[in-house]
């Protein structure tokens, strides 16, 4: 059975002072949790200090996005290495706001995930079609130029650590959530793609989260669907209780 992982994309939210506090609510709200992987993704001013608060606990840090080197002047660019150094497993990486607002192709969301890849980190790559191509019935289409773009290159040896974050544009902070049946038909479909590319057995391991609009009133219905391994929450991981109401619906029994 796959192991839900619910993720938090702080964005660009929460200076040091209010990351440390927010996370010393949710290790203390989530010591004894179990059945679910939660990750936080501060931003990168405060990943070390979030480190510090989660030392001993299972909570697990991510950044937020990498560049696909891992030095040399690119100024105000982030390395994979440097995010492992400051505590890190995981990363996010195409989140639709880069794609929108910082011009990320597939190309780049590529090479970033072998960069993360090759440090050791877990990708969480995200794929999404926006409303224009899902009203234009491009959704699967969209999806599939994302994930066999996006995982170009990668091996199947790797896929055990590569979390596949399906976010439609349109369900990203707008309140407006997929219906738990949407989720389903493209996590399954993204499973079959999987599938055609390494095999059913590698296929059925890879953890694949919904994200676009998760609140504790909509992830337990969201959640029981059989391919949907848990999400990538944004404005509802900015304060614990939303968040963890999100976390307490995640576990499959
Ligand atoms: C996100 O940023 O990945 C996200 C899903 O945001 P929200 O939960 O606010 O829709």
């Amino acid at each position: 059975m796959r192991t839900p992982i619910i993720a938090g994309n702080w964005k660009m939210y929460k200076n040091v002072q209010e990351a440390v506090e927010l996370t010393k609510g949710l290790k203390e709200m989530l010591s004894s949790m179990k059945g679910v992987e939660v990750v936080l993704c501060p931003p990168f001013t405060d990943l070390s200090e979030v480190a510090k608060v989660l030392e001993g606990s299972a909570i697990g840090l991510g950044g937020q996005d990498c560049y696909w080197l891992n030095e040399g002047a690119y100024t105000g660019e982030i390395a994979p290495r440097m995010l492992k150094s400051a505590g890190c497993t995981y990363c996010i990486i195409g989140h639709s706001e880069r794609r929108t607002y910082f011009h990320e192709t597939n190309e780049t969301v590529n090479k970033k995930v072998m960069a993360a890849l090759a440090e050791g980190l877990k990708p969480i790559m995200c794929v999404g079609e926006t409303l224009k191509e899902r009203e234009e019935n491009r959704t699967f289409a969209v999806v599939k130029n994302h994930v066999e773009n996006g995982l170009k290159g990668v091996n199947g040896n790797d896929m055990d650590r590569v979390v596949i974050a399906y976010e439609p544009v349109w369900a990203i902070g707008t309140g407006r959530n997929a219906t738990p049946g949407q989720a389903q038909e493209v996590h399954a479909y993204i499973r079959k793609l999987l599938g055609a590319l390494y095999g059913e057995s590698v296929a059925a391991k890879v953890r694949i989260q919904y994200g676009g609009s998760v609140k504790p009133e909509n992830a337990a219905e969201i959640m029981k669907e059989r391919d949907v391994d848990g999400a990538l929450v944004g404005g509802a991981s900015l304060k614990a209780d939303s968040f963890f109401g999100i976390i307490k619906k995640s576990v499959k029994e």
